[in-house]
């Protein structure tokens, strides 16, 4: 594996391998790697010539900067782990070489998915996501882009951001979510739940599973309300629960359509996201 820390060469790099035919995939990614993060990097690898993973935890998409303070940060084993699985190319930049003194920070016309449930959680994170995404792409110009289903109103951000950019030619690939044998989505953040709040955590899938199961048998509305006590008593500070349009996210609460179930919790100052398509 070779690890890139310039833009600069890592683009060269890439042009010249583009220039002899070959398909580049990309994985963008924040470290503290786990299964989820490597099944991406193995779909890429199953459709493209060269897989390209980026590990930067993007200060400008962490609207608390605790959580930024505090994100895990595993690079040893994350290079690891990317040698096991034969990732290509890591990109590994600083700060400073995604934002470069004179960085003119774009705002992107994302309309309402940038201010529902994630985004009226997380004021000013899509913006962020956007901005990252927006310079690895110029970067990296991948054939293929790959994210995670974990992060379901994010795929739908990068999809909008995709036509934004005029650059719907690339393939854009979500990825089921990976989990735990208890079911917890796999995220970097559970590294930092304790022994407590780690065997609750999967109470999140639990209830969305709840949801689906009795989907024909009770009310949406009834459905999530019990979903929301359920998490309260267990301990958890829930931001929401929601049934919503698998297309667009919008709520409704008829279950003719294709629909999904999306929820966010904290445990102590953990915040953990999962979602379940329902139909
Ligand atoms: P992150 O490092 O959390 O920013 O995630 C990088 C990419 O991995 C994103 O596209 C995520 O959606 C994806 N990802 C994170 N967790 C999982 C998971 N459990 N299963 C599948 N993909 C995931």
């Amino acid at each position: 594996m070779i690890i890139f820390k310039s833009s600069q060469l890592l683009s060269h790099r890439i042009e010249k391998q583009k220039k002899s035919g070959k398909k580049t995939g990309f994985v963008p990614t924040m470290g503290a790697l786990h299964h989820g993060h490597l099944s991406l990097i193995k779909s890429s690898k199953s459709n493209n010539d060269l897989t390209i993973c980026s590990i930067f935890v993007n200060p400008t998409q962490f609207n608390n900067a605790e959580d930024f303070k505090h994100y895990p940060v595993t690079i040893e084993k994350d290079l690891e782990l990317l040698i096991t699985h034969q990732c290509d190319v890591l990109f590994l930049p600083s700060v400073t070489e995604m934002y470069p003194p004179g960085y003119f920070k774009k705002t992107y016309a994302l309309g309402e998915i940038e201010t529902i449930l994630e985004g009226y959680y997380r004021p000013g994170h899509f913006q962020g996501v956007c901005q990252i995404v927006d310079r690895l792409l110029e970067i990296v110009q991948p054939h293929q882009l790959f994210l995670g289903q974990k992060d379901f109103q994010q795929c739908m951000v990068i999809k909008k951001l995709l036509t934004l950019l005029d650059k719907n030619e690339i393939d854009l690939t979500i990825v089921p979510t990976a989990r735990e044998k208890d079911g917890l989505a796999m995220s970097s953040r559970n590294l930092r739940l304790n022994e407590e709040q780690r065997k609750i955590a999967p109470s999140i899938y639990k209830e969305l599973r709840l949801i689906k199961d009795q989907l024909n048998e009770k009310p949406a509305e009834a459905l999530k309300d019990e979903a929301i006590e359920n998490l309260e008593k267990k301990g958890f500070q829930v931001d929401y629960i929601e049934i919503a349009n698998s297309k667009d996210l919008s709520l409704t609460k008829d279950i003719n359509q294709p629909v999904v179930a999306v929820a966010a919790a904290s445990l102590g100052s953990i915040r953990l996201i999962d979602n379940l398509l329902l139909n």
